[in-house]
Formats: C-alpha cells, sequence, structure tokens
C-alpha cells in the first residue's frame, strides 16, 4: 500500500494521521525487526527503505520509535567506530527481538491468509458470478 495514494484517495473523517498512529507505526516496526534480523540497520537507511515501500516516516516519528523499540529489549543499538561513519547508532535484532518477530511472523501469516487471499477469492467469486449472470442473461 502507498501512502501518498491511500492519503488522496481518503475523506476527511478517516484522517490518514490517525490510520498512521493506529495501524502503520506497527506495520514499520515489523519491517525494522525484519531488517535489523538481516543487517544492522540505521536511522536513514530505514527511512529510505519505507520510502520504497511508499511510506513517510519523519526523524521525528522514527527515532521515539526506535528508542521505544530498544527499550522493549526488541533492538540493540551500538555506536559504529567505522572511520567514514563514526558515531552512527546501528541497530540489531536482540534474541528477544527474534522471538517477536518469529511470533508475528505466524501471526501476519494468519492475517495474510484471511485478510488478502480469502477476501481476494471472495472478490473473484463474486466477479464470477456477475459474469454468470450477464451470460445467462443473453
Ligand atoms: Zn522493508
Amino acid at each position: 500500500m502507498k501512502t501518498a495514494g491511500y492519503a488522496t484517495r481518503t475523506s476527511r473523517s478517516s484522517n490518514p494521521d490517525r490510520v498512521t498512529r493506529e495501524i502503520l507505526l506497527s506495520f514499520w516496526k515489523v519491517h525494522i525487526l525484519h531488517h535489523a534480523e538481516e543487517m544492522p540497520i540505521y536511522g536513514q537507511w530505514i527511512v529510505e527503505e519505507l520510502r520504497h515501500h511508499g511510506y513517510r516516516i519523519s526523524p521525528g516519528t522514527l527515532y521515539p520509535l526506535l528508542k521505544r523499540m530498544e527499550e522493549n529489549g526488541w533492538i540493540k543499538s551500538t555506536t559504529s567506530q567505522k572511520s567514514f561513519v563514526r558515531g552512527r547508532k546501528e541497530y540489531r535484532l536482540t534474541r528477544e527481538g527474534s522471538r517477536i518477530l518469529s511470533f508475528l511472523r505466524v501471526q501476519l501469516e494468519e492475517l495474510y491468509g484471511e485478510v488478502v487471499r480469502e477476501a481476494r477469492g471472495r472478490r473473484r467469486s463474486v466477479v464470477r458470478e456477475g459474469q454468470a449472470r450477464n451470460l445467462g442473461g443473453r
């Protein structure tokens, strides 16, 4: 889902900021856990990664979020000693974070199965019924 397209399609009553706070923030945390498992990641990288997915996250949202995730023990930051990026904070998944991520993957699969796959199948069968009706009418 692209945030930009989403925002333009949304009416005022379903304020995109509210959707961001209530729902997308959780998606972003899952992204962070997933990528921190693959390699050490840092703030600007996360901003760009999420931008590729169509999300725009400000540093004012991202850094407090990373801090909370670290306080929860899911990720751990270290300060890079590599000369060309000295002082950069890098985040890695902790053992607890890895446990949470495994749990979330099961939850996501379940959610995806119902919310996406099942719903898609339902929409298709509605289309098929519609086509059958049109054919029957001829
Ligand atoms: Zn991602």
